[in-house]
């Protein structure tokens, strides 16, 4: 049975800041879409800090205007609730009011899997929040390119022979086809720039789809600093994909990642449980990820990647590493650079002063 997953996600609102949807969103979301159960086969709601994420399973394909529509009308009925209700960002990451084809450019991100369900499919959706498209760049060339971090690359007749990376120039909106192993330089190089470069899907090199992550930029569709990008992905797990628990540990370190507070700095990428707010502790970026099994395009119910005691330990260190960046203050790399700044139209006013005074 052909399968297509959607995720689409937003940010249309959060209470008090950026901290997370009101439960009044959400039920109107969740409301909106179950009314149109007659369209998908399953689907699943959740948010990860203040991005709310509407997955769905359904036999329409990969870019459906009919799914497509539904998510931004979910999302636009969420939106007239946070106006309501005076949130923080009411509607910032609906970019159009009217719906033309496709949710993509429209502001909400969008991440699409379409394959032959196997009879035991296990996949995961892999949710951040106050951080970028880029923040998965180094965790999924761990999964797929580095048998330090993934053993399963060695073990794993399938990854062993290698994979395709499809890497995105964000500024060009350009797609580059890489493979593994010969290539993994050139892949790591196009990463080592995450603001720039971001990982778009991974195929086997037979044309599996194994992952699809959401790669918009909002600040290159408006024009301007509009929210974070945070980003999405999903990802078939088990058997010919990488194990449940290699996927999960790949972001065990806690890597540094553009992000946080005001979107301009620079702090690791903590994973935490599923629906957990955004920190006040000047929102250190966060992951989660749920885990699923899917029978004729059925969810189980999400297991919780990130919930088991071990993710303490990963998380008190992300609280330590964030620690010692934050000591930096505001000097780069505890900041981003200039072109970086969500907030640079503020930097740039003071040093449109500063330049003044050079002589
Ligand atoms: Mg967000």
């Amino acid at each position: 049975m052909k399968i297509t997953l959607t995720v689409i996600k937003a940010d249309i609102g959060a209470v008090g800041g950026h901290t997370k949807p009101s439960r009044e969103i959400l039920k109107t979301v969740e409301d909106f879409i179950r009314s149109r159960q007659k369209m998908f086969l399953d689907s699943y709601i959740s948010y990860t800090g203040d991005d709310i994420h509407i997955l769905m399973s359904h036999q329409h394909g990969t870019g459906s205007e009919e799914i497509h529509k539904l998510a931004f009308d979910a999302l636009m009925q969420g939106t007239e609730v946070a106006k309501r209700q005076g949130l923080y960002g009411a509607g910032q990451d609906l970019l159009k009011t009217s719906f033309s084809g496709n949710v993509k450019g429209m502001g909400p991100g969008v991440a699409e899997l379409t394959f032959e369900e196997r009879p035991n499919e296990a996949f995961a959706l892999i949710t951040a929040d106050k951080t970028e498209p880029g923040a998965f760049n180094f965790p999924f060339y761990r999964l797929f390119c580095e048998p330090s971090a993934n053993t399963g690359l060695l073990l794993n007749p399938t990854l062993t022979r290698g994979v395709k990376f499809r890497v995105m120039d964000v500024m060009e909106g350009k797609i580059a086809d890489m493979h593994t192993p010969e290539d993994t330089f050139m892949i790591a190089a196009s990463l080592m720039y995450p603001g720039r470069y971001v990982v778009e899907s991974i195929l086997t090199r037979d044309g599996e789809p194994i992952l699809a992550a959401t790669t918009d930029r909002l600040h290159n569709i408006a024009g301007t600093y509009v929210g974070k990008d945070d980003p999405a992905a999903l990802i078939r797990l088990q058997k010919q994909f990488p194990a449940t628990e290699e996927m999960g540990s790949v972001f065990k370190l806690a890597h540094y990642v553009a992000g946080n507070t005001r979107g301009s700095h620079h702090v690791p990428l903590m994973p935490v449980k599923l629906k957990t707010s955004s920190t006040t502790n000047f929102c250190i970026p966060i992951v989660s990820a749920a885990v699923f099994s899917m029978h004729e395009g059925v969810f189980t119910e999400a297991v919780d990647a990130f919930e088991t005691p071990d993710w303490d330990f990963v998380r008190a260190r992300a609280s330590q590493k964030a620690e010692f960046m934050r000591e930096q203050g505001f000097v780069h790399p505890a900041t981003l650079i200039p072109e970086e700044l969500e907030y640079n139209k503020g930097y740039q006013s003071i040093m449109d002063e500063v330049k003044k005074r050079f002589r």
